[in-house]
């Protein structure tokens, strides 16, 4: 992000005493301090607005509330302008409101009591000797939404304890031009592997034995990372973390995945099959690890979870496939299953209106369809020309919405660079601006593919004599991979 202020470096007014002298970083929205006292489970937040941020919302200290968890936040205090404490009327759980411009803050969070019962993928956590820190929860939300804040935060933890965190890390102070996106996980136990990628820095930490070793799901993240830098052309970020942690909850087969920014979360609980563990976790992997370009690469706004929640789950199938991961069978079964929700849905929406709508953004409803949207796109491509595919959409998709100059509308910029493939402009007129029920004939017959009933269920087979151009399709879509590796055989 591009720094708005000019470097300025003031020295704060003691505050408390927490609050130390601390140098405010030059053009950081927000300076602030995370404090967290092991024996206690509180995190001791002060921190201080830059004199150019957020005007006209100094007067609200607010956080967003989190999926599961309502923080318990105590000993609120505020300072304005010249100093002095200003007057704050507490308007819920997690939201101040102030008489006069707030100029810097500090307060107590309780981590253990409120974050830390229950490990899991969208929140920080504390719990013992590690934890995991969004900033976006622990910080209080200033400006306008959306508007990426900038900051400067730095962790002061126990003896012994370590600090991850794909953002600028210069002993234990993070620097970060968007704070809603930061994460850090901090603790004295986490095992940490080196994932060997083709281009960019990627680190895998763990936590609590469960699942595979960190050897196999170091190789794990490495080739489905490696395998995304091929097909976007380049990594997303600089860094990237992953952090992969059991559950606390003792439950099996229980786990909740998140990409925040640079960095995927991942807390699982045991599979009561232990192959099921790997596979999950691939699967995880391969779909979070993809949200790490789009849409967390790219410079995109708005409502268009129906393109990257579809895609990533098409493009998961397609490189589980090069991977030699699942078979042929499974990524045709997969596609049926998501035509079998399509065509059941009743009261028909357009994939954009699922995606403004809160309760559906992420139903399954516009997951399937997305998911058919991509295959379909897929095979029209292919059908036009060999060298084409979903992938070279991708591909063109990151590279003019990453790092661009300036925001620009999802829907806009997906469905221009679609339109611009003649051979898409039906399927987005049908299936994703209209509320059509997926239509595979085209598809099928380009691909030579066929229905077929199995014990009561539609499902998706080869045609017994594809023809050479369907062969060819279906090559491209990966039919002979996994034929013609020993490996996947061997696991099978
Ligand atoms: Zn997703």
């Amino acid at each position: 992000m591009s720094t708005r202020f000019s470097p300025i470096t003031l020295i704060l007014a003691c505050f408390g005493l927490i609050l130390q002298n601390f140098t405010f970083a030059a053009g950081q929205d927000i300076t602030a301090q995370v404090k967290i006292d092991e024996k206690t489970g509180k995190l001791a937040v002060p921190g201080r607005l830059s004199p150019n941020a957020a005007k006209g919302f100094r007067r609200n200290i607010g956080f967003i509330r989190t999926r599961q968890n309502i923080l318990q936040i105590s000993e609120m205090t505020a300072l304005g302008n010249d100093g002095r404490p200003v007057n704050l009327t507490k308007l819920s759980p997690t939201e101040w409101v102030a008489d006069a411009d707030i100029v810097s803050w500090k307060y107590t969070i309780d981590a253990q009591a409120a974050l830390g019962s229950e490990i899991r993928a969208g929140n920080s956590w504390l719990r013992g000797i590690h934890g995991v820190l969004m900033f976006e929860d622990i910080l209080p939300a200033f400006g306008i939404n959306g508007v990426p804040v900038s900051a400067e935060i730095e962790i002061k933890m126990p003896e012994g304890w370590k600090l991850f965190s794909s953002e600028n890390n210069v002993r234990n102070i993070i620097r970060t031009a968007d704070l809603g996106n930061s994460v850090a996980a901090v603790g004295s136990g986490w095992e940490s592997a080196n994932v060997r990628t083709s281009a960019g820095n990627l680190e895998l930490i763990r936590m609590g034995s469960w699942g595979p070793s960190t050897e196999e799901m170091s190789k794990a993240s490495a080739e489905i990372f490696n395998n995304y830098v091929d097909v976007f052309g380049s990594p997303a970020s600089e860094n990237g973390l992953i952090i992969l942690t059991r559950r606390s909850s003792p439950a099996f087969d229980e786990w909740e995945a998140e990409a925040r920014g640079s960095t995927v979360i991942i807390a699982s609980s045991d599979a009561t099959l232990p192959g099921l563990s790997i596979q999950r976790l691939h699967e995880q992997l391969r779909h979070e690890i993809f949200h790490l370009w789009i849409p967390n690469g790219v410079d995109l706004t708005g409502e268009y979870s129906w393109f990257y929640e579809g895609f990533a789950l098409y493009q998961s199938l397609r490189t589980a496939l090069q991977l030699n991961r699942i078979s042929f069978n499974d990524y045709l079964d997969t596609i049926a299953k998501a035509y079998i929700v399509d065509v059941g849905v009743g009261q028909r929406r357009t994939l954009l209106e699922l995606a403004k709508d809160r309760n559906e953004r992420h139903g399954t409803e516009l997951y399937a369809r997305g998911l058919l949207v991509a295959f379909m796109s897929d095979v029209a491509l292919l059908q036009r020309s060999r060298s084409s595919s979903v992938e070279n959409l991708l591909r063109e998709v990151f590279k003019k919405h990453h790092r661009s100059a300036s925001a620009a509308d999802g829907n806009t910029a997906v469905l221009g660079i679609m339109k611009s493939r003649r051979e898409l402009v039906p399927i987005v007129r049908r299936f994703i601006e209209g509320s059509e029920k997926a239509d595979l004939s085209d598809a099928m017959k380009a691909a030579g593919l066929r229905f077929e009933a199995d014990s009561g269920r539609q499902m998706l087979k080869v045609v017994e004599k594809p023809s050479g151009r369907q062969r060819a399709i279906l090559d491209k879509l990966g039919y002979n991979n996994w034929r013609k590796s020993r490996k996947y055989q061997n696991e099978n």
